[in-house]
């Protein structure tokens, strides 16, 4: 399933669900997408399996997928991100990671 796929499922559910589904909701869906982000963390800091980790990222793509289908309806997810994978690939070996010694 591509992201834009994701994106028309995840809206079918929200529409279902009664979930919040205004423009003025996309700080909490960002909000609910850190949320999630603590729970992966936390998920791996206390030994958890690796589905519990999983499900919990799962949690963040939806989120921040729910949220970009009412922050930028107009853009593709699909090229959006092979458009960032291609413009990442053409970084130096380790850009951004200044921090390491080695
Ligand atoms: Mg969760």
């Amino acid at each position: 399933m591509h992201l834009e796929e994701m994106k028309r499922e995840i809206s079918n559910l929200v529409l279902d669900k009664g979930f919040y589904n205004k423009k003025e909701d996309i700080p909490k869906k960002l909000l609910f997408a850190f949320t999630e982000l603590g729970e992966a963390s936390d998920a791996w800091k206390k030994g958890k399996t690796e589905d519990k980790i999983a499900e919990e990222l799962v949690d963040v793509i939806f989120y921040v997928l729910d949220a970009s289908r009412l922050a930028c309806p107009n853009v593709n997810m699909d090229e959006m991100f092979l458009n960032k994978l291609e413009e990442n690939k053409k970084r130096p070996y380790q850009y951004g990671e200044g921090h390491r010694r080695t």
